[in-house]
């Protein structure tokens, strides 16, 4: 059996994207967010800060009483009185006075700066301030950072804890995400035992399980079965079979290719239809793309870097793209030699980062298509064009994280 359709990189991105399953939008609670994907812009329904308050412990005064204040000739003013935190103060600050006030408080009306408590000294009830201060030092001012009616967030945000903390200050205590997919993975081969057997009479530790496993929990899909089957035609059929009702997205690993134990492209052909068998990247060159009964079916190479690859590049990162999130770059990087790329295929290239006084330079990682550990060496990889023959020293090129 040959290779069915050989796709460019882009245009199995495009045919996956025209097949994804639908999404949904669910609302969590705030705390319940964290690397979740925002499903529309928040518009902030609050001030922040929602006060003007003092940066300081110290005394509200007007600047204009203080503009000659030194360390020599200080200013003396007369203290009024306290503001305590969380509540509103009812005093007013007249020229020659100074009330005392703690770092949160809000400032009064008539004060325009806070003088730092170490910028003074109290003797009863009169102030001797040593230092002169700018226009609202020492002071935020209400909406400073965000105002009532600003978009604070855009739809496709991925949530951080940063992000999730201004939404927490302006009183957002639930938000609209999407709901995580739901996901199944199948590891196949007659070689593969699990983590804990021994690795003897040519068996090997099924690792795909685990890493796509780790993949898709990263990228927020709900894994919801791990089952490895042996090369079995049958087998395999009744697994896909039994799983798909449950998922929206189905992974097999192994047998994508076209050797003899590899038997998932002709059991999805027989279920449902073959979109795409062979993609031309490297790493990844055996994956299908396959819709059974509406939902999306991946063949995943079995050598583990192929398969989280191909996993990230045409499944994990359209998904994101299309929920309008923004795949990051990690860095920008001069490359630190010429490196080759296979021309006709985009080639996924580990690179190892290393910092220098002009900035980041990447050392290619190679490695054989069976390696695994060697990624480790890797602090994130970049991608050259199939149409280019690979890169020259002194290129940029973006890093993006695995
Ligand atoms: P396949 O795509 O099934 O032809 O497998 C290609 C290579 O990947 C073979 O050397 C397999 O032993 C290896 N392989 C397949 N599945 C796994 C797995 N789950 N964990 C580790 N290696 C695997
Ligand atoms: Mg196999």
């Amino acid at each position: 059996m040959d290779f069915f359709t050989v796709l460019s990189l882009k245009n199995a991105i495009k045919l996956v994207s025209e097949n994804l399953p639908p999404d949904k939008i669910i609302e969590v609670n705030l705390r319940d967010g964290l690397n979740r994907t925002l499903a529309c812009d928040i518009i902030s329904p609050d001030f922040l800060p929602q006060y003007t308050r003092s940066t300081v412990d110290g005394f509200a005064v007007k600047t204009s009483d203080v503009a000659c204040a030194n360390d020599s000739i200080p200013t003396v003013l007369k203290i009024k009185e306290t503001i305590h935190i969380g509540i509103l103060p009812k005093v007013n600050v007249e020229s020659g006075e100074a009330v005392e006030i703690v770092t949160g408080a809000l400032l009064p009306d008539g004060a325009d700066a806070v003088v730092m408590i170490e910028d003074t000294k109290v003797l009863g009830d009169e102030l001797f301030v040593f230092s002169s201060l700018k226009f609202n030092e020492n002071v935020v001012l209400r909406g400073e950072e965000i105002k009532k009616g600003d978009t604070v967030l855009k739809k496709g945000d991925v949530l951080t804890p940063y992000k999730l903390a201004v939404l927490a200050a302006l009183g957002i205590d639930k938000v609209k995400v999407y709901a995580p997919l739901k996901i199944s993975i199948i590891s196949t081969g007659d070689e593969l035992v699990e983590i804990s057997e021994p690795a003897v009479g040519g068996k090997i530790r099924d690792v795909n399980t685990t890493l796509l496993t780790a993949y898709a929990k990263k990228h927020n899909f709900d894994v919801v079965k791990l089952v490895r089957i042996k090369d079995d035609f049958e087998l395999l059929s009744r697994t896909v079979d039994q799983l798909l009702p449950d998922v929206d997205i189905l992974l097999i690993s192994g047998g994508s290719s076209v050797g003899m134990h590899d038997y998932t492209a002709e059991n999805l052909n027989k279920k449902g239809k073959l979109l795409m068998h062979g993609i031309a990247l490297k790493p990844g060159k055996p994956t299908i793309v396959a819709t059974v009964s509406d939902k999306l079916v991946f063949g995943l190479a079995g050598n583990p870097v192929a398969a989280a690859t191909t996993f990230k590049l045409i499944c994990a990162d359209v998904i994101s793209k299309r929920r309008g999130s923004e795949i990051p770059v990690k860095t920008f990087a001069t490359a630190g030699v010429n490196f080759h790329s296979s021309p006709g295929r985009t080639t996924v290239q580990p690179v190892k980062l290393e910092k220098t006084a002009s900035g980041f330079v990447a050392q290619p990682i190679f490695m054989k298509s069976a390696h695994l550990a060697v990624i480790l060496e890797a602090d994130g990889y970049t991608v050259i064009d199939g149409d280019v023959e690979g890169v020259n020293k002194g290129e940029i090129l973006e890093v993006y994280d695995f």
